[in-house]
């Protein structure tokens, strides 16, 4: 089954990024076959790399089995992550303009007893089900629109403005105006982290 070997493939190469073997690296592995199925993209790496984007709404073991068979990484600016804490992605043609969501079913943890009710370890029941579950049961698909505003497309940054409070440099239309002064987000916001040394 050429279908099968190829998700073995991607799976061993997913592990090995991610550093172990998981329910979430099957269940990933499977949402991104399926995601770039939907989309047409067959040769993700290679010939199509530029041609689509991903979406990420979590950050967990799912997300890097999903850049390991994608090809797509924040620094190249194809794969974007959406902090919703929900096990989906969405998967963007930037040509034909089509676009696929798929979620993860939570029904899913529950099928997994009809595969291998025998394996008692609720972790390793849905890892071993999650690879033989028929696409259907794994998730819900959706047909979708995407608008993605230019400066968050890859390629080169289309602007680079310096914040005038602080003076660092900030690109791809980052900067926020206020009270009539262009500023980055951690001076116009507060920022995640506050410096010791003023
Ligand atoms: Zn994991
Ligand atoms: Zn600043």
């Amino acid at each position: 089954m050429v279908e099968g070997s190829r998700f073995e493939m991607l799976l061993e190469e997913s592990v090995k990024l991610h550093g172990h073997l998981c329910p979430g690296q099957v269940l990933g592995v499977r949402l991104a076959m399926l995601g770039l199925k939907l989309i047409g993209i067959e040769d993700p790496k290679g010939k199509d790399r530029k041609a689509f984007m991903v979406f990420v709404e979590i950050d967990r073991c799912a997300t890097d089995a999903i850049q390991s068979v994608t090809g797509c990484s924040l620094g190249k600016r194809s794969l974007r992550w959406k902090d919703y804490g929900v096990m989906a992605a969405t998967f963007v043609h930037l040509k034909k303009g089509i676009s696929y969501r798929v979620v993860a079913r939570e029904e899913a943890r529950e099928l997994s007893k009809n595969y291998f009710p025998e394996i008692e370890d609720k972790y390793k029941r849905q890892l071993e089900a999650y690879k033989v579950m028929p696409d259907e049961e794994l998730f819900e698909v959706q047909e979708v629109e995407v608008e993605i505003p230019e400066c968050d497309l890859p390629g080169r940054p289309l602007r680079r403005v310096q914040c005038e409070s602080c003076g660092e440099y900030v690109q791809d239309c980052r900067e926020v105006e206020k009270d009539g002064k262009i500023l980055c987000r951690a001076c116009a916001y507060g920022g995640y982290y506050r410096r010791k040394d003023s």
